[in-house]
């Protein structure tokens, strides 16, 4: 067994332990590891910065049975537009939230592309967030081989109808002419979503499209706000957990309840 292991990775988050140690976990495209940093939290650790969370790095690791100790590590990318921005940050938690709770310990260089994508366009803030947001749960819904069906309408097999109808439990779309609403089994409507060819065309892309290409596209106005709700709930409804972090985002954009 290598008692030396070096592996580019992501820092998910940082846990202090006793007095200047912490732990983190680190992801990497085989999965995540969860390695102990010795003095790194001392006055002037040189890795003080590269253990963060966000950070992405090389990292050098002794091995030692079950347990990763860093060695060294040599800063990649350190996203500092992440740390003066609430609401990137508070999505960036998020995104860290979603990785660790659905990543296996599996070969699954995609997703580690995919976080490192969402958090560079996050820190250097040239995408809407509403954009980012969407695009790293949808594709994330895709490596995860739960992509929704978008190829064409779920009745009539038309591939570009002008309005379409997204359903989220049957992980399709349909026209807006062949739509019928059906009751849930809670006796609720079933969870859709109104929306026109602009937003189909934006969720294809982003199911569809090559790694290097994904966040090549503009979408804006109310399509984006229709896609964005549109991959949160898809998301949610398929990997069926609870996401603290989203909720503590969610209450960042709501406004201000009147005194
Ligand atoms: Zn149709």
């Amino acid at each position: 067994m290598p008692t030396h292991l070096t592996v580019k990775g992501v820092v998910l988050r940082e846990t202090p332990v006793g007095e200047a140690d912490k732990l983190f976990d680190l992801m990497t495209e085989n999965g995540i590891l969860t390695v102990r940093a010795r003095s790194v939290r001392k006055a002037g650790s040189k890795y003080a910065a590269v253990t963060q969370s966000f950070s992405c790095g090389e990292f050098c690791l002794r091995v030692s049975g079950e347990r990763y100790y860093l060695d060294s590590a040599v800063p990649i990318e350190l996203f500092y537009g992440l740390r003066t921005d609430l609401n990137a940050l508070a999505l960036a938690a998020y995104f860290s939230e979603v990785i660790r709770k659905t990543a296996t310990q599996q070969s699954q260089p995609q997703l580690l592309r995919l976080f490192f994508m969402s958090l560079q366009h996050l820190s250097q803030q040239d995408r809407p967030a509403e954009l980012v947001k969407a695009v790293f749960e949808l594709r994330l819904a895709t490596v995860l081989g739960m992509a929704p069906n978008l190829i064409c309408c779920g009745v009539c097999m038309e591939y570009l109808p002008e309005q379409i109808v997204l359903r989220i439990c049957d992980a399709d779309f349909v026209c807006a002419d062949c739509y019928i609403p059906r009751p849930a089994p809670e006796g609720t409507e079933e969870p859709v979503l109104s929306g026109s060819r602009a937003v189909l065309q934006a969720a294809r892309h982003i199911v569809f499209s090559e790694d290097n290409r994904l966040f090549q596209f503009r979408l804006g106005g109310r399509s984006l706000h229709i896609l964005a709700e549109y991959a949160e709930q898809y998301l949610l409804h398929r990997l069926e957990m609870y996401f603290p972090t989203l909720k503590f985002y969610r209450g960042l954009l709501m406004p201000e309840a009147p005194a």
